[in-house]
């Protein structure tokens, strides 16, 4: 029978616990999920610190810790294009066939609308807490962040200095103000 897939785009810079319980409940909806890696070409900035291959391994780390089953998944990274208009032609060239699109982003979801997707907002899980602006801020302020991303990618994050990384992105980029 045909698999149905559903599509999720996310910078995830970092992975937190709100994309992966988003990723849980689109796994109970269909049969395989695509995890786009959006802005793939950015890193080393201090909105977007890691590249798209540390946000790779930080993903199926966080997975298989999960007990996600790996051939239930495929983690993509996407690069931004100029032209909206295109864009989603852009990533139906670079994943598998899908027919659902999870998204909570309004452009994303005007641009697969207008393309005749079936387009999906999840439910917002303690977006107070759960977004990548607010990690990173308290990465930025010694808080405690590591309640806010899976414990694997935490580890990832360390292995990588990534700390230190976003700390010294944070005081190049005043100094050069
Ligand atoms: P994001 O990491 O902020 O969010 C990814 C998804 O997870 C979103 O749908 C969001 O609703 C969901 N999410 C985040 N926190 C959540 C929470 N606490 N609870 C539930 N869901 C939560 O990434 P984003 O900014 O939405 O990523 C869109 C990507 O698409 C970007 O990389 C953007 O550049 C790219 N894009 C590119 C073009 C182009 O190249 N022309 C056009 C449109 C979008």
């Amino acid at each position: 029978m045909q698999k149905v897939r559903g599509i999720l785009i996310g910078r995830m810079q970092p992975v937190h616990n709100g994309h992966m319980q988003v990723i849980n409940k689109i796994l109970d909806e269909v049969d395989e999920i695509i995890i786009g890696i959006g802005s793939a070409q950015l890193s080393h900035e201090i909105k977007d610190p890691f590249t798209a291959g540390e946000r790779i391994v930080m993903i199926s780390q966080a997975l298989a810790e999960a007990n996600v089953d790996p051939s239930r998944y495929y983690i993509i990274p996407m690069q931004d294009i100029n032209f909206n208009a295109i864009w989603v032609s852009h990533v139906k060239m670079m994943t598998p066939p899908f027919s659902i699109v999870y998204s909570g982003n309004s452009l994303v979801k005007q641009l697969f609308s207008e393309e005749g997707f079936e387009v999906r907002q999840p439910p917002l899980y303690d977006r107070l807490h759960l977004s990548g602006t607010e990690v990173r801020r308290r990465i930025l302020n010694d808080d405690d962040w590591k309640e806010l991303v899976p414990s694997a990618a935490v580890d990832f994050i360390s292995e990588i200095n990534g700390v230190e990384r976003i700390k010294n992105l944070s005081v190049k980029e005043v100094s050069e103000l």
